[in-house]
C-alpha cells in the first residue's frame, strides 16, 4: 500500500499589492508539486499589512502572528502601499513584518541570485559576466548594528547635534548564522565566504574569529573570508566566483541588493528567513508594486521559488522543491513571459497565465 500522505500546516499571508495575485498562484503551484510527493497542505489565509490595518487597526494582528507561529512554515506575498505610509511607525505595515521576523525568531535570511539561462539578457551585467551566476546571501537578521545599543541622538562638547549606532554581535549570534551557512553550503557547491571588515572593526574581529572556529566542524567546505568593500566589487567583477556569502545584518542588506541587480529581474527572486527551529518565513524580495496591483500583471515567479525554498529549506522536501524550480525554468524555455522580463519574441503573459503554465510544468515534466 502507498505511504499516507505527510501532512503540513501552510500559513499564507496574502498582505497587499500583487501579494494576493501572487500568493494565489503559488499556493496553486505548492499544492500540486506536494500531492505529486505524497504531501498534503493545509492552507490557512490570514490578514496582515495594510490589509490587516484596515480590517482590525493592527498590521500584524495577534491571530495571525499565533496561526504563523503554530504552523510548518509561513508563505508571505507582500505588504505596504500609498494608503499607508501616512500611517504612525507602529502601525505602518512594514512595523507589522519586523513584529513577524521577530515572533518567528528567524534570524537567518537567505537570498538566492541566481542568473537562468533563459534571462540573461535582463542581467545589468555582461553576458559573459552574468551567464551561470548561482550563489547564495546567507544574511543575519536580528543582531548587529540595526538593533545594537546605545543608540539615538545626542550633542557633542562642541554642542554639535550627533547621531550614533552601535554594531554588536555576541558569540552564539555569529555562531548559529555560521553553522546555517556552513549547512548551506555544503548542500550547494561547498563553497563559504564570509564577508567582514574585521580590518577595522571589533564586532567583525570577532565575527572572523567564530566564523573560523565553527569551520572546523565542516571540513567538507571550504572557507574563505573578504572584506565588504572588495566583497561589492567582486560581486559586479566576476560574480562567478561566489558560491555561497555569510555576512552580518548591515552589510548582507547592501551585499543582497547589489547581488539581486545582477540577475536583473526583481519579479524573480525568493527568499527565506529561517529560525533554531519553528517555521521559518518565505516571501519574494520585490514588495507591494502598486503600480501594478489589481491588473494581472504581477509576476508570480518570485512567489512559485519561494514556495520552493519553503519545501527545501523549510520541510526538507527537496524533490517536490526541484518539482516547482524545473518548472519555472519549463514555462521560461516554452518562452511565457511577464511584462518584468519580456523581450521580443516572447510570449507575454499575466500573472494567472504564467501561474497555470507553471502547473501544467509540474504535472507533466519535460
Ligand atoms: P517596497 O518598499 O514594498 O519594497 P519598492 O518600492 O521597493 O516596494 P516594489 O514594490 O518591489 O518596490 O516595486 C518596484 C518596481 O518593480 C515597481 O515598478 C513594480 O511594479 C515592479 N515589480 C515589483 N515586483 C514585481 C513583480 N512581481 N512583477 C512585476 N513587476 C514587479
Ligand atoms: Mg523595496
Amino acid at each position: 500500500a502507498a505511504a499516507p500522505p505527510k501532512r503540513y500546516c501552510i500559513t499564507l499571508l496574502p498582505g497587499d499589492g500583487i501579494g494576493p495575485e501572487v500568493i494565489s498562484v503559488a499556493k496553486n503551484v505548492l499544492k500540486l508539486a506536494g500531492s505529486l510527493e505524497g504531501i498534503e497542505f493545509s492552507f490557512q489565509e490570514m490578514p496582515m499589512g495594510g490589509a490587516a490595518f484596515d480590517l482590525t487597526g493592527s498590521p500584524l494582528p495577534e491571530e495571525t502572528l499565533l496561526a504563523a507561529q503554530k504552523a510548518d512554515a509561513v508563505l508571505l506575498g507582500a505588504i505596504g502601499g500609498y494608503k499607508w505610509d501616512k500611517n504612525e511607525k507602529h502601525l505602518k505595515p512594514e512595523t507589522g513584518l519586523l513584529q513577524l521576523r521577530e515572533g518567528l525568531k528567524v534570524f537567518a535570511n537567505l537570498r538566492p541570485a541566481t542568473v537562468l539561462p533563459q534571462l540573461v539578457d535582463s542581467s545589468t551585467l555582461k553576458k559573459d559576466v552574468a551567464e551561470g551566476v548561482d550563489l547564495m546571501v546567507v544574511r543575519e537578521l536580528t543582531g548587529g548594528i540595526y538593533f545594537g545599543k546605545p543608540r539615538g541622538f545626542g550633542t557633542n562638547e562642541k554642542g554639535d547635534e550627533m547621531g550614533f549606532n552601535t554594531e554588536v554581535y555576541a558569540t552564539y549570534e555569529i555562531d548559529r548564522i555560521a553553522r546555517v551557512a556552513f549547512e548551506i553550503a555544503r548542500k550547494r557547491r561547498g563553497q563559504l565566504c564570509s564577508v567582514d571588515k574585521a580590518n577595522v572593526l571589533e564586532a567583525s574581529m570577532l565575527w572572523r574569529k567564530r566564523v573560523t572556529a565553527i569551520a572546523a566542524d565542516y571540513p567538507d567546505v571550504e572557507l574563505s573570508h573578504m572584506y565588504v568593500d572588495n566583497a561589492a566589487m567582486q560581486l559586479v567583477r566576476y560574480p562567478k566566483q561566489f558560491d555561497t556569502i555569510v555576512t552580518n545584518n548591515i552589510f548582507g542588506d547592501i551585499l543582497s541588493d547589489e547581488a539581486s541587480m545582477i540577475t536583473g529581474s526583481i519579479g524573480m527572486l525568493p527568499s527565506a528567513s529561517l529560525g533554531e527551529s519553528g517555521p521559518g518565513l518565505f516571501e519574494p524580495i520585490h514588495g507591494s508594486a502598486p503600480d501594478i496591483a489589481g491588473q494581472d500583471k504581477a509576476n508570480p515567479l518570485a512567489t512559485i521559488l519561494s514556495a520552493a525554498m519553503l519545501l527545501k529549506y523549510g520541510l526538507g522536501e527537496a524533490n517536490a522543491a526541484k518539482r516547482i524550480e524545473n518548472a519555472v525554468l519549463d514555462t521560461l524555455n516554452k518562452g511565457f513571459r511577464t511584462g518584468d522580463i519580456y523581450s521580443a519574441g516572447n510570449k507575454l503573459v499575466g500573472c494567472k497565465e504564467m501561474g497555470e503554465e507553471v502547473l501544467k510544468s509540474v504535472d507533466s515534466p519535460v
